[in-house]
């Protein structure tokens, strides 16, 4: 199976780091919980503009993207995702497709250095591509994880399933999976009824 993986908000803590930056330059103490629009600058109280401008300054910044958190467990869901076992315990191996709409010209490098150095995928057992698409559907996979709201219309047109993490800013869409668990059991669920195989 091809499974899409969004990087920002599905497996690196973005958010918070950008949260600690806004923070000390805005004299301002937002959390995490406090971020339930997608679009953050809603929530942050400013302008479109202003906070695109601000946050390709501060991503652009050397050294922002390659020393970016993962979230807790994010490298144990990934582990889990990179095989399923069938109804007989075969093990299937997955390809974990990164799908990030970071802008290659100004992230590539860092992205691509970041995910090297992530342990679990060093695994030689782990097959894992990167691609830098915002229209996600495009890129073939049997299924997606983000935490993006506004792809599911594009996804859902495109025919394609989507799995939305629970974030705050995903809270009031229904049919988020609440953590990593719930999406490999989804998941694993699926290959058991042979969908896919
Ligand atoms: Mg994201």
């Amino acid at each position: 199976m091809r499974i899409g993986v969004d990087l920002d908000g599905v497996v690196y803590d973005m958010v918070s780091v950008l949260l600690d930056h806004w923070n000390r330059q805005h004299n301002t103490d937002f959390c995490e919980e406090d971020i339930t629009e997608y679009k953050m600058w809603e929530p942050l109280g400013v302008s479109e503009s202003y906070f695109k401008e601000w946050y390709s300054g501060e991503v652009t910044e050397r050294g922002f993207l390659l020393d970016l958190p993962l979230y807790p467990d994010a490298d144990f869901f990934l582990h889990d995702l990179s095989y399923f076992e069938d109804e007989l315990g075969h093990s299937e191996p997955n390809d974990i497709i990164f799908i990030t709409a970071r802008q290659p010209r100004i992230s590539a490098i860092d992205t691509a250095e970041a995910l090297y150095d992530v342990k679990v995928l060093q695994l030689p057992q782990v097959n894992w591509e990167l691609h830098f698409c915002e229209q996600k559907w495009r890129v073939d996979c049997d299924v997606y994880i983000d935490d993006n709201p506004y792809l599911m219309r594009p996804f859902s047109k495109a025919n394609r399933e989507l799995l939305l993490i629970e974030r705050p800013w995903t809270q009031h869409v229904r049919g988020t999976f609440p953590d990593y668990e719930s999406i490999i059991a989804h998941l694993q669920a699926k290959v058991k009824q042979s969908r896919w195989y």
